[in-house]
Parts: C-alpha cells; sequence; structure tokens
C-alpha cells in the first residue's frame, strides 16, 4: 500500500486595503487664508469623510501621509511665530492627523523648510511613526550604514481575517523618501546637518533588508513625482523608477501635485486602467486634500505568511458633493480663529495705491514690489556662490489685468495698511522662487516673446485693439531692472507658443540696463517663477540647463516677508516701460471702471474714455 500524497491546504485568499494623502501643506481646512476666502476642492476636512467611507467599505485598511504635512499655509505660520495666545502643545496639522488615525507617514521637502527644531517639535506630538529612509545625521559606506535623522522604515503588524473568518498575523513595512534636493533647497538652515541619497539607490540597499525583517508586504511613502523611468542617481522624481526596484508592493507617490492614476496619454509601463506603473498600485493624491489614494491589495496566504499577488489603484476626489468631517474643524478651532486674527492684521505698509489697471501698458507699482521681492530673495540665496557675481534681474507678469478674468479680475489694494490677503494677492499662483542663468541676447528675446501681448498697429491707424485677447496676461513679462519702449509698428517676433514668426520683426527698442545698452554677451541672473522656469509661455530660453537652484520657497511667502520687513514699494524712477511713439495713431484699451480715477497715471497716453462694454470694462482710446 503507498501512502497518498497530503493534498495541499487550500490557499487563503484577502484584500488589503491602503489609503494615502499627500502634500496636504497645512491644507487642514477648505479655506484658503492667503484670499481670506473658502477654498471648495481643498482641505483635508473634506479627505477625511473619503477616508472614514473607504475605511466602512475595508474594516482594517492603512491610512498614511505621503509628506508636505508641515507648511504651506498661513496656519503654519501663525503657529511658529506665537500667533496663538494659549497653544495647544501638538501642532494643528499633527492633532488632525492623530484625530483621523494615521498608520505612518513620511517626511516631504517642506518638512525642512524651518529648520530640524521646528520639525522635531512638531513630530514629538505624532502618535504615528515616521519615517524617511535617504536622509542621514551622518552617512556610511552603504545606505546600511547611515545614521538616519528618522527611522527608515517601520513595522506596522496587524491581524487579517482569511476568507474563512479566521485572523492571521500580517507584518507590513513602510519606507519612506523624500527628493534628495532637500540639502540644497535649504541649504541655509541645514548645511552640513544632513546628507541625503538617491531614492532608487537607497531603495535597492534597503527593500531586501526590510523584507528579511519580516515585512510580508512593503508599501513606498515616496515623496517625490513619477518622473522617468531612467531617472538619475538623484533624480527628484523618481518614483517611476522605484516601481522597478524588486520587492515593493505598493508606492504612494506626491511632491508634483498631480493626481495619478488620471486621464492621461499612454507612457510605458503605465496602466492607468488598474493603477498601476510596471506592475506595482501606486497613487500620487494630488495637493491640499484634493484626493485620497486608494490601493487595494490581493493577498494570499500560504500557510506561512501572506503574500501580495496583485492589486490595483484609483484616486477619490473631494467635490462640492463631499461634507466636511466636522470633528477637524473642531479639533483645530481655535487655531482656525486665531490664523484669521494673525491673516487680518497690518502685515505692510504702501504709501500710494497698488493697483494692475494699467499693469499691461505702463509700469506698475503693484508688480515692482513683486518684482523686488523676488530679486532680493534671489541675491541673498546667491551669497557666497560664484552666480552672486551676476546681475540680478527679475520678470513678472500682471496675472491680473482684466481679460478673460473679467472686469473685477485686477489687483486694487488702497494706500495705507496691507493685510496679508492684500499681500499675497499680489501674486495670487502657489508657484516658487526660480532663477535663470540667461545672457543679454536671451533676455532680449525673453522681450520679444511678452510683446505677443500687443496686436500689431499701423502708424496713422485708428481705434485698432491694443491687447490681444487671446494672449494670456500671466505670459506677458515684465522685467524688473531694464528699461525699453514697445514698437507696436512691427509684428510680433513670436507667436504664443514661442515659434519665431517673424524674424525680420523687433519690437522692444531701446533696451537698456543701468543706464547703458544691453549688452548681448552680458551674462544675468534672471528671478522670476517655477512656472515661468519651465518654459511655459513659450519662453523656450528657460532651458534645464540654465536653472540655478535657489530653493524651494513659494513667491507669496517670499513677498510677505518682504513687506513684512518694511520694504515697500520703490517710488517711481523714470518710467522703464513705453510704446515708442506714433503719432497720429490711437488704440483702443479695455480696463477696470477703478481706473478712471487714476488717468494721471498715463497722461502720457492720452486717454479718453469711451465709456462702458457690454462685459462692465471701461473702454479707453489712448494715443502711444
Ligand atoms: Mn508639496
Ligand atoms: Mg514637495
Amino acid at each position: 500500500m503507498t501512502a497518498r500524497p497530503r493534498p495541499p491546504p487550500p490557499l487563503q485568499t484577502t484584500r488589503l486595503r491602503l489609503l494615502a494623502t499627500t502634500d496636504v501643506h497645512l491644507h487642514l481646512l477648505g479655506y484658503d487664508y492667503y484670499t481670506d476666502r473658502s477654498a471648495p476642492g481643498t482641505g483635508l476636512e473634506h479627505t477625511a469623510t473619503l477616508i472614514a467611507e473607504a475605511r466602512r467599505e475595508a474594516p482594517g485598511a492603512l491610512l498614511f501621509d505621503n509628506g508636505d504635512f508641515l507648511q504651506g499655509s498661513p496656519l503654519g505660520d501663525c503657529v511658529l511665530h506665537g500667533g496663538i495666545a494659549t497653544p495647544d502643545p501638538v501642532h494643528p496639522a499633527i492633532r488632525v492627523m492623530n484625530r483621523i488615525g494615521y498608520d505612518a507617514a513620511t517626511l516631504g521637502n517642506h518638512e525642512f523648510n524651518h529648520g530640524l527644531d521646528a520639525l522635531f517639535a512638531a513630530l514629538r506630538g505624532a502618535t504615528f511613526p515616521v519615517v524617511t529612509a535617504n536622509v542621514a545625521r551622518h552617512q556610511g559606506v552603504r545606505p546600511e550604514a547611515d545614521d538616519t535623522l528618522l527611522p527608515p522604515w517601520c513595522l506596522l503588524r496587524r491581524n487579517l481575517p482569511d476568507a474563512a473568518g479566521q485572523l492571521r498575523p500580517l507584518i507590513v513595512g513602510v519606507i519612506g523618501f523624500a527628493p534628495p534636493q532637500i540639502v540644497q533647497w535649504d541649504r541655509n538652515l541645514l548645511a552640513g546637518t544632513l546628507s541625503t541619497r538617491g531614492i532608487v539607490e537607497t531603495a535597492m540597499a534597503l527593500i531586501p533588508r526590510l523584507r528579511a525583517v519580516g515585512a510580508d508586504v512593503v508599501v513606498a511613502l515616496s515623496h517625490s513625482g513619477l518622473g522617468p523611468v531612467d531617472a538619475g542617481p538623484d533624480a527628484e522624481n523618481a518614483s517611476t523608477a522605484l516601481a522597478r526596484v524588486p520587492g515593493i508592493d505598493a508606492i504612494v507617490a506626491g511632491h508634483s501635485h498631480l493626481p495619478f492614476p488620471a486621464p492621461g496619454p499612454a507612457e510605458p509601463g503605465i496602466d492607468l486602467e488598474c493603477g498601476t506603473v510596471f506592475g506595482v498600485p501606486v497613487v500620487q493624491p494630488g495637493a491640499y486634500g484634493s484626493h485620497l489614494g486608494v490601493i487595494d491589495l490581493d493577498l494570499t496566504h500560504d500557510g506561512q505568511r501572506w503574500r501580495v499577488t496583485g492589486g490595483q489603484a484609483e484616486l477619490r476626489g473631494i467635490n462640492s458633493a463631499v461634507p466636511a468631517a466636522p470633528e477637524i474643524a473642531e479639533t483645530i478651532g481655535p487655531d482656525h480663529t486665531a490664523t484669521l486674527a494673525w491673516i487680518r492684521r497690518p502685515v505692510g505698509y504702501s504709501a500710494r495705491r497698488l493697483h494692475s489697471h494699467f499693469a499691461t501698458i505702463a509700469p506698475s507699482d503693484a508688480l515692482r514690489i513683486v518684482a523686488e521681492a523676488q530679486a532680493a530673495f534671489v541675491a541673498q540665496q546667491l551669497q557666497g556662490r560664484p552666480e552672486a557675481a551676476l546681475p540680478v534681474l527679475s520678470a513678472v507678469s500682471p496675472f491680473k489685468a482684466g481679460g478673460r478674468g473679467g472686469a473685477q479680475n485686477y489687483i486694487d489694494i488702497p494706500a495705507g495698511e496691507l493685510a496679508l490677503h492684500h499681500v499675497a494677492g499680489l501674486h495670487i499662483f502657489p508657484n516658487t522662487i526660480a532663477a535663470l542663468r540667461l545672457s543679454g541676447a536671451e533676455i532680449t528675446e525673453w522681450l520679444e516673446n511678452a510683446a505677443g501681448l500687443f496686436h500689431h498697429v499701423l502708424p496713422g491707424s485708428r481705434d485698432a485693439p491694443l491687447i490681444d485677447k487671446d494672449f494670456p496676461s500671466y505670459n506677458h513679462d515684465r522685467i524688473l531692472g531694464l528699461g525699453f519702449r514697445v514698437d507696436l509698428r512691427q509684428p510680433a517676433r513670436y507667436d504664443r507658443y514661442g515659434a519665431l514668426v517673424q524674424p525680420e520683426a523687433r519690437r522692444i527698442r531701446d533696451l537698456r540696463w543701468n543706464g547703458r545698452p544691453l549688452d548681448p554677451r552680458q551674462e544675468f541672473i534672471l528671478a522670476t517663477n517655477s512656472y515661468r522656469a519651465a518654459g511655459s509661455g513659450g519662453y523656450v530660453w528657460a532651458r534645464p540647463s540654465r536653472l540655478v537652484d535657489v530653493g524651494r520657497t513659494s513667491i507669496r511667502d517670499l513677498l510677505i516677508r518682504h513687506v513684512a520687513e518694511g520694504h515697500r514699494p520703490a517710488p517711481p524712477a523714470a518710467p522703464d516701460f513705453g510704446f515708442v511713439p506714433m503719432p497720429g495713431t490711437s488704440v483702443i484699451y479695455d480696463t477696470s471702471p477703478e481706473a478712471m480715477a487714476h488717468l494721471a497715471e498715463i497722461a502720457h497716453l492720452a486717454p479718453e474714455y469711451l465709456g462702458p462694454t457690454p462685459s462692465g470694462f471701461a473702454r479707453l482710446r489712448l494715443h502711444p
């Protein structure tokens, strides 16, 4: 009689749900403290409702945050600078995360913006582990030997019911990564105290160890955008490359603020249907609480341990139908009230009204103060570096200059004390400071591209429209530090996409720097914003190779600091911008009805009021 082999026990399967947020940036409530208004589509108080729903569907779900949770709203400044009379010892962001019940988190680059003491003061209050594997106080010869700032990973021990309802232990290993550039971006605060490694290099070394210490499932919290497949060793956006590192079961990406999975072009390795990158489920839940990432992993128990056999990822967006979870506002009520008082108090002063009614046709104090703040910040960042020898110019655009935004779409701040929301309104986008190293010749082309805002005007013609309404004013750059005139008799040299369409045409005339004609060979540093530094708006001269690293500070924040330090818009010098005179010619210009009180500022254009337009603008006839 031969013994029949015993059949193997039936495989047990189950599912594990992972939930994730990223780049919340202190948008705990759906409130924009910069504008002092509610901000639909943002706020962890709404994401918390989605979290509760997703947990109800899948009890035992784990919740992670992927970094940039301590910075990004005036609430943080209010906490840091003593704006709260009887502060809770636990930072409001951490208090909310404790309340929601996060299981683990990692650090983003912005966690380092206020130095390590402030970071640790906040982290002390956390009731969940915070991990980061590639940031070290002292580096060893290999990643395994690094003395990391925080634990590189944590092990979460849970019991999962199998299909028969029997609980079986599960160990989830959670490892964290930050962009290695943090040591450069906050060099003024961190110099010599920290060093970083590449994300992929660190993962290659540590994931096998995380498996070896018992992780059945490995989750990477990667505060890094998806990026190229073949990301370089120190890539800022390395999450796509990370997906190819063996042994990772799920990735939470972030930092770029872009949602994933989301509709987009087909890319190698990316399955938008399943939300996988090279087979690994990945979520990148937007920013400011806009989305909740949901990853469902299929697990099989082989008699020894749970193993991941598959999975899928999706995003759930907060929309107007997602109510706020009331416990969030409850948790930070006093902080919110204090922040409202904080943003409404005066932060600076302007002796003159700051408006953008004529920002596209004349020098504007509202633009000038932003340009000055950018230039001052960049000059300070360059101190002690080779680029410090180059003159700093500063490019700004009139974001609010009527157009499709309508007749209310202007900056108009009364003279006197400036509240924080006034100052923040001078630069309405959350982009960060950037700097480029450019030649005088390239800067001339830059201004030619910007001059595409204006229509071609024939000498002697009457009442032609001056502004091309299809050219967004946020793509019209003015450069502080240069004087020039625009020759409207010439057609635009570039089209709206930066293509050279009229090689013979030159609209920029009398271009001067420091009172002398601009030398096309001289090199300059151009301070600008991150949107423009990426070449947006057809500014093809903004090549990656010309970027000079000046950190990741938001322009609104550096502007608020500049004004709070007592800087006021410099008194108008000689006009640095105008048109080449066109005797006997008139053009039509629409602006805010409020501009009528300030026509003296454009007296040189001999404005005549022609009446209101159907959409509520005031129509002017100008004589360039
Ligand atoms: Mn961020
Ligand atoms: Mg970030």
